[in-house]
């Protein structure tokens, strides 16, 4: 099996603003996977995500199965036997044990794929990514186009009733009317 050997295992990390295509290149690469008889498990937090509550979803429509966990600890003892590729969605909103999840994984041989924000909506590193990045053995890190300029997107802009959100605004706000849209460094605004 191609996987099976002894030096096989290593992290991929797919990093990028929101609408770089992350899913999308995320359930790509899930799918090669399995056309080549690969066993694929995948996972996501479980956040309020109302919608598809089961699935890995792109902003364009595509859709792979994935299971929601409530931490990274829960992953190791979900996997069944002869998993050969383990892909992980959100990476930016697990607990920093995470990275040692994903390490243990790779070091047992298992091809690991995280996809997640690597900047929050201020543009600061968000969450365990930036330490995924560093410990990765590939990183892909993909632009939206910039809703002001046309120009690559490497920022998340967050609105809040159609205004910038401000730099002490809490990361994860549930409840006001918030929206996000993708922009390059020099349209990104944060109110101060
Ligand atoms: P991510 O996981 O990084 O948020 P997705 O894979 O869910 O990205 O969505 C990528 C898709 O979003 C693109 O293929 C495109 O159809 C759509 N899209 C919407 N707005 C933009 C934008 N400003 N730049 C690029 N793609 C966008
Ligand atoms: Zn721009």
């Amino acid at each position: 099996h191609p996987l099976s050997g002894d030096h096989s295992g290593w992290i991929e990390v797919i990093c990028g603003g929101m609408f770089s295509g992350k899913s999308e290149e995320l359930i790509r690469r899930i799918r090669r996977a399995k056309i080549a008889k690969q066993k694929v498990a995948a996972f996501k937090p479980a956040i309020d995500d109302r919608y598809h509550q089961e699935a890995i979803a792109s902003h364009n429509g595509l859709m792979a199965d994935a299971r929601p966990v409530k931490s990274a600890g829960e992953i190791p003892g979900l996997l069944e036997e002869n998993v050969d590729v383990v892909a992980i969605d959100e990476i930016q909103f697990f607990e920093p044990e995470i990275v040692d999840i994903c390490q243990q994984l790779a070091d047992q041989g298992k091809r690991v794929i995280c996809a997640g924000l690597d900047q929050d909506f201020r543009g600061k590193p968000f969450g365990p990514t930036p330490v995924l990045l560093a410990v990765a053995e590939y990183v892909t890190k993909l632009q939206a186009i910039c809703v002001k300029c046309g120009g690559p997107a490497s920022r998340t802009q967050r609105l809040i009733d159609g205004r910038p959100a401000a730099i002490d605004d809490p990361v994860i706000q549930v409840g006001a009317k918030e929206q996000y849209e993708a922009r390059c460094r020099h349209c990104h605004e944060v109110l101060r």
